[in-house]
């Protein structure tokens, strides 16, 4: 029995649709008095002699949630105190002095933990235009790894992962997919042939802004036993509950991405024909610029992301967001709740050459008419 599980758990049939993965994996296995839910474990020690000794060894509501990614994704989970936690995990498979392509437009916390690790003299960082393919292509000559992130955060650029694999893998580079936005029910970048993808469960997974966690699920034993070790050795460990409560989001995760999806259609259409709104970016919205490879990558949805530029300033931008009732004004994304921010009022997405207008938009699953009337409204009382 391996250490961190519930004796045992459901098996996982290689017949059941992902929806169903996403509800049964990570149950403790059916006997009489058995009970639905793994238990959570809150113990920082266990009694010897077993393989878990200290908590940073294992813990069995962490072993139930990897149960389940790993079972969603296609590969072995490992999970971390956040996905942040888990991208420092993934950043030390690079070979000492490698070098690592990263997309201009990467979330700005994993390009700052690459950024301070080519400080160090760790690795040396490659800046490339991850949604143009043939440019990326051309550039894996001579990488040790790249880091591919799709959909992006918060441009909503696709990359074509399944091209860019097929290329990465002749030249022996070490692919890994941030396949945040689109979530295990919408991509799984290791059947493209990635070897790692990193979850921040804090978002979708989790689903309900109430935790931080992150997950490495690498489709190799040697990975997955050095994330295992990695994480045992520099600490970055999840709590049990809030492990629990993130199998707890998980077992929802499919409806609430269904109803997220088609709001976010539906908001992104609307928007588009809206006078103020110069544009919209919305990988399944035809006429986007991303839609052809979102069709060939993405072909059971886009998610529940989009961001959208108002033709004004950024102070008025602000204004409008502040209006919001039903809308909150608040980073972060992947919750039932809806959420929107200017993304430029952070340096590092100035920097990167983000919109100044441009507002990153987590549809969350309330109705959508009141989102749109939220929307319009606050628009129409600030620019008239
Ligand atoms: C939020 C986010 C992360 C970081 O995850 P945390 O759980 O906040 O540490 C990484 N990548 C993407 C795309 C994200 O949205």
């Amino acid at each position: 029995m391996p250490n961190n599980q519930y004796p045992e758990f459901v098996p996982v049939e290689p017949n059941w649709n992902q929806n169903t993965v996403a509800v049964q994996a990570g149950r403790p296995a059916r006997f009489a008095g058995a009970p639905m839910n793994t238990p959570v474990t809150l113990s920082s020690t266990y009694v010897h002699t077993t393989d878990l000794g200290y908590g940073r060894d294992g813990n069995q509501s962490w072993g139930a949630l990897e149960e389940a990614l790993g079972q969603l994704e296609g590969g072995i989970a490992t999970t971390f105190s956040s996905g942040l936690a888990a991208a420092t995990a993934i950043a030390d498979l690079i070979v000492p002095g490698g070098t690592l392509l990263v997309p201009t437009g990467a979330y700005y916390g994993v390009k700052n933990i690459f950024e301070r690790l080519e400080m160090h003299k760790r690795l040396n960082v490659r800046l490339i235009d991850l949604g143009n393919t043939d440019a990326t292509i051309e550039a894996l000559e001579g990488a040790d790894a790249i880091w591919m992130e799709s959909i992006a955060n918060p441009t909503l650029v696709v990359a074509d992962i399944p091209a860019i694999v097929n290329e990465a893998k002749k030249l022996n580079i070490l692919t890994i997919v941030d396949s945040t936005f689109a979530t295990p029910l919408r991509q799984r970048p290791l059947d493209f042939g990635a070897d790692i993808v990193l979850q921040s469960v804090t978002k979708f997974l989790g689903g309900h802004s109430d935790l931080l966690l992150g997950a490495v699920i690498c489709k190799s034993n040697a990975h997955a036993e050095f994330m295992v070790k990695h994480r045992h050795d520099f600490g970055a460990i999840p709590g049990g509950f809030d492990a629990f409560l993130a199998l707890r989001g998980l077992r929802t995760l499919a409806v609430r991405l269904d109803r997220s999806e088609t709001n976010a259609l539906e908001l992104a259409k609307r928007l588009k024909s809206h006078p103020k709104i110069k544009k919209v970016n919305y990988p399944a919205l035809p006429g986007d610029s991303q839609h052809e490879k979102a069709t060939k990558v993405l072909p059971n949805g886009c998610g529940g992301m989009l961001s959208f530029e108002i033709d004004t300033t950024p102070e008025r931008t602000d204004q409008i967001l502040e209006s919001l009732k039903v809308i909150t004004h608040a980073t972060s994304l992947g919750g039932v709740e809806s959420l929107i921010e200017r993304r430029t009022r952070y340096e590092a997405e100035r920097e990167a050459g983000v919109p100044m207008t441009l507002c990153r938009f987590s549809v969350g699953i309330e109705n959508v008419e009141d989102l749109w009337s939220d929307l319009e409204s606050a628009i129409s009382m600030v620019l008239g």
